[in-house]
């Protein structure tokens, strides 16, 4: 019975994956709050991050779930998490968690596998030029509290008013989210 499940995109790699895969993925971590750090319960990779084999390759649980959420990952970036901060130094525990609300895109030039809180830099190394998309808006909205300063800096590297800022940042501007945590399907 073949019935809806997800296109997903990491980098080069594209597969399409069945909802029931998708609800086990989901299954496998332990979901609590929104803002709690969801941690991987099965395999993980040599350097701590969630595994899971999918159509007969391993993926890393934290760019899977990035990509189910926010759509593609593009080729050469990182998903990096800003949760590091709330563990102690040397504490790779949070390389389990996998939830899309924690992660954003970095490059490869934030070096460190960790991405210790290189979300600012990235953005604005990664969308120097760029307009406003919705992987830029999650991107903005889940960074920490920006200040006044912050947001005028990071508008002037995003090439957009500060005032535009202001409106995502407060939900006035791209309020519909396009993409639901999972895709409900009937048979
Ligand atoms: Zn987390």
């Amino acid at each position: 019975m073949e019935s809806g499940g997800r296109i997903v995109s990491c980098g080069n790699r594209t597969t399409h994956i069945a909802e029931e895969m998708i609800a086990e993925f989901w299954n496998r971590m332990a979901i609590l709050s929104d803002d709690d750090c969801w941690l991987w319960k099965w395999g993980v990779s040599g350097a701590g991050y969630g595994q899971m084999r999918i159509n007969g390759t391993m993926w890393f649980s934290h760019r899977l779930a990035y990509a189910l959420v926010n759509g593609p990952i593009p080729a050469g970036l990182l998903v990096c998490h800003q949760c590091d901060a709330h563990y102690a130094p040397g504490d790779t525990t949070y390389r389990r968690c996998s939830n899309p609300r924690h992660l954003f895109l970095g490059t490869k030039k934030d070096n460190a596998v960790d991405c210790v809180n290189k979300g600012r830099k990235a953005l604005g190394e990664f969308h120097r030029s760029a307009k406003l998309n919705w992987v830029l808006v999650r991107q903005i909205r889940a960074m920490p509290h920006l200040g006044n300063r912050q947001i005028i800096d990071l508008a002037k590297e995003l090439g957009i008013a500060a005032n535009s800022l202001r409106d995502v940042l407060h939900y006035k501007t791209w309020k519909e989210e396009p993409l639901p945590l999972t895709t409900r399907v009937s048979a």
